[in-house]
């Protein structure tokens, strides 16, 4: 089946920290929310109950993720692209004002009761599962099963793709894409922006204005890093260092080193802005958002591109994270942090290949040296914040991803041994072996030996 993402499935706006753990349940939220609006008077009138259940890695590192506070803005009516992160930070705590559900006429209360931390262990169909029910006197009037897949992505059972018009040109692999390319003699932007149209009924115009958009609020979330100081929320006592290296920088003669610390400030900065809860861009996650901005920043500061390139190269990266998305999983809670700062730094990676004029085959390789340099990576955030490795990783995915276009640009890109579609699949098969302590449940690995911190 062809790969029916739009740019806008992948780059989505909402507060952080984490797409899956906290977009997906908004996004489950509302979803439940619209449908309750569609029932009728008698069976609201007897409703008693709304309530949510939290399985797997959602259980696990909810708390930390801010999960409850996101599932239970969706069931009040907030959108994850307009909610006041301000707001969103107090709900469900003693500070906030009292809330309840409104649903038509029928109010019911909405605290912290409303969301219930269930099992870690579950036979569910995916990792991060959710139910939602409306209840009266203990029996469900309406239920629903939601699973966050990653990226801010939702499903249910029996879910089926949104129906959307046929992309122009079909493909599901890099190969399959690099032989429409030669064919018709196209590049990769031009392939993503007339599949765009055609999917999306949206015109070039529409779509440029939204890529805009997007490199916007990548821009703001940056500078807004680049200018706070401070811990970050949480537990852990995690100080901000983005604005630190930043000020470094300006002191540092030695150029390289000064252009090293900023790419990494940049990175820096947005990642920890996603930590605090803030507005930031999934590419492809909130946890794995400062890779992108840190390259787009660098592109435009250092290599001068203009706003047609900025956008091209956004299109290109997204082409590798529909590919990822498609082949194997963006979700930490199903592959790892491989398939959310590693899937990044390859986006990344095609990204500056697009922005420097570099050929299909550097390109293609640039990204899956990246990925390859992620393969195995595990997914353990201490105590379930998006902080520790996360802030931290998404500085190295960005280094990689600029060091994985200068690999690929060196020697015959012809003779390159491993494909991205190759690399792709190891993803997905590593992903799989690994065991779930590894896979954003704070079971394993760092979470545990730094769980006294
Ligand atoms: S370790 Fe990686 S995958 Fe896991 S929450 Fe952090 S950024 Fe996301």
């Amino acid at each position: 089946m062809a790969i029916t993402i739009s740019l806008f499935d992948l780059y989505k706006i909402g507060p952080g920290p984490s797409s899956s753990h906290t977009m997906g349940p908004m996004t489950a939220g509302l979803d439940f929310q619209k449908r309750l609006q569609k029932l009728d008077d008698e069976d609201l009138a007897r409703a008693d109950h709304l309530g949510v259940t939290l399985y797997g890695s959602l259980s696990a590192t909810g708390k930390g993720h801010g999960t409850d506070r996101a599932v239970v803005a969706g069931l009040l009516g907030w959108h994850p692209e307009e909610v006041d992160p301000d707001e969103f930070d107090l709900l469900l705590t003693p500070e906030d004002k009292p809330r309840v559900f409104k649903i038509k006429n029928k109010e019911l209360p909405c605290d912290q009761k409303t969301v219930a931390f269930g099992p870690i262990q579950h036979g569910f169909a995916h990792a991060n599962t959710l139910e939602i029910s409306l209840d009266a006197k203990g029996e469900s009037i309406l239920h629903k099963k939601y699973y966050s897949v990653g990226g801010g992505f939702i499903q249910w059972d029996g879910w089926r793709p949104l129906e959307r018009k046929d992309p122009k040109y079909q493909f599901e692999t890099m190969e399959g894409l690099k032989t429409i390319l030669r064919k018709k003699g196209m590049d990769i932007p031009d392939v993503v922006m007339a599949n765009e149209i055609a999917m999306t009924g949206l015109s070039g115009s529409e779509i440029e204005e939204k890529l805009d958009h997007i490199l916007e609020v990548m821009e703001s979330s940056l500078e807004r890093g680049l200018n706070t100081r401070g811990p970050l929320p949480g537990e852990i006592g995690l100080g901000r260092k983005a604005a630190g290296l930043a000020q470094r920088a300006q002191e540092e003669t030695h150029k390289p080193g000064r252009i090293l610390l900023m790419f990494n400030a940049y990175a820096l900065a947005v990642a920890e802005e996603n930590a605090a809860g803030h507005v930031v861009v999934t590419a492809p996650t909130m946890g794995s958002c400062g890779v992108m901005p840190a390259v787009v920043r660098l592109a435009r500061e250092y290599f001068r591109a203009d706003r047609k390139t900025l956008r091209r190269g956004l299109m290109t990266a997204a082409v590798i994270g529909f590919l990822a998305k498609h082949n194997a999983s963006i979700s930490g809670a199903e592959v790892g942090c491989q398939g959310e700062i590693g899937v990044a730094s390859a986006m990344a990676a095609a990204f500056l290949a697009q922005v420097r004029g570099a050929s299909m085959d550097i390109l293609a390789n640039a990204a899956e040296i990246a990925l390859e340099h992620h393969l195995g990576m595990t997914c353990d955030p201490v105590k379930g914040y998006v902080q520790i490795p996360c802030v931290e990783r998404n500085a190295m995915g960005a280094v990689k991803a600029y060091n994985a276009y200068l690999l690929a640009s060196a020697g015959d890109p012809g003779k390159q041994k491993v494909s991205f579609d190759q690399v792709i699949q190891v993803m997905l098969d590593t992903g799989r072996d690994m065991s779930c302590k590894y896979k954003e449940t704070s079971l394993g690995g760092l979470a545990v030996s730094m769980a006294q911190c």
